[in-house]
């Protein structure tokens, strides 16, 4: 049976294993998916083990995806513009190409919810990782204008620098901006339940908020923020979780799962362990 597994540290909190079980089940494919936690500074090793004991595949979380993108012989085109690899797969001779789904996963969800990014105002949240996978599929959507805030004004503006028309500034530039259609979060901010310094009129009539962060409700600090604010609609990130592993899936396996019926019982089964 081929083999895959998300590795990370710590490994033993992600929800990869039931995401893949549940799209393992729906398309019939024969293989397992399990954790693998990963010893800091041993990622190679734990890798290669992984690979000469049958594995097919890795999904990488924190804080090994800057590894997995040296690890890997290829990239694909988004890992390289991300930096960093959520996805490897071992090929059968003997390659490893290393790929990043999250962008991609992000906005499927985005299309999923019907929200629109073309000709609209975006501002993102968030200088780090997750913000630096969802900057260039966000851009070729044509947002008509796209501000990149950060608590470390720098990261934000070296991060916009790779980007042109991407443009950067601090939270307290936000005044300035004016107000916008669609505000991503992807800050750790909620994790901590703190909101970024966000103006009060921030959301356009008829704005969005997502945050990246997920949770059992599916309601964050900042999505409780913001619909007080008014903001119209909100959604937290476990739909975009479900598109990064459906796009995983795919790169593995060649077959696409039914991803809404996944994030359906993936939300029931967060909601019942709550
Ligand atoms: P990261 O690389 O550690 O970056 C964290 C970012 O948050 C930085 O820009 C940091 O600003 C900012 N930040 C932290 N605390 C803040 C605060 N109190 N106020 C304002 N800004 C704050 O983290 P990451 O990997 O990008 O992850 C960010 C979030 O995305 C996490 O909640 C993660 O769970 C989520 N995520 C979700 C998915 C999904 O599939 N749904 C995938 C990936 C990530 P500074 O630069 O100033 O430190």
């Amino acid at each position: 049976m081929d083999k895959y597994a998300v590795l990370g540290n710590p490994v033993n909190h992600s929800r990869s294993p039931a995401i893949h079980a549940m799209f393992r089940d729906e398309t019939g494919q024969d293989m397992e998916y399990g954790t693998l936690f990963c010893p800091l500074g041993s990622f190679r090793e734990t890798a290669d083990s992984f690979r000469s004991g049958g594995g097919r595949g890795l999904n990488i979380t924190v804080p090994f995806k800057e590894d997995a993108f040296r690890y890997a012989d290829t990239l694909t085109e988004r890992a390289k513009t991300a930096g960093a690899v959520n996805t490897l797969r071992f090929n059968d001779d003997g390659t490893v190409l290393g790929d990043n789904t999250d962008g991609a996963g992000f906005i499927a969800d985005l299309k999923r919810l019907k929200w629109p990014v073309s000709g609209k105002r975006v501002l993102v949240m968030g200088a780090g990782g997750a913000a630096r996978g969802i900057l260039m599929p966000l851009q070729e959507e044509r947002p008509l204008m796209l501000f990149l805030a950060n608590r470390t004004v720098s990261r934000a503006e070296a991060l916009a620098r790779e980007f042109p028309k991407i443009v950067a500034g601090s939270y307290e530039d936000l005044p300035s901006r004016g107000s916008f259609d669609l505000v991503i979060n992807a800050t750790s901010g909620s994790l901590s339940g703190t909101v970024p310094p966000l103006p009060d009129d921030i959301f356009a009539p008829g704005a969005r908020a997502y945050d990246l962060m997920y949770t059992p409700s599916g309601m964050t600090v900042f999505l409780e923020w913001a619909l007080s604010h008014g903001c119209c609609q909100v959604s937290d990130g476990l739909g975009m979780l479900v598109g990064q592993a459906k796009e995983s899936f795919r790169l593995w396996r060649g077959v696409s799962p039914d991803s809404e019926r996944v994030l359906k019982a993936l939300r029931e089964m967060l909601r019942a362990e709550a």
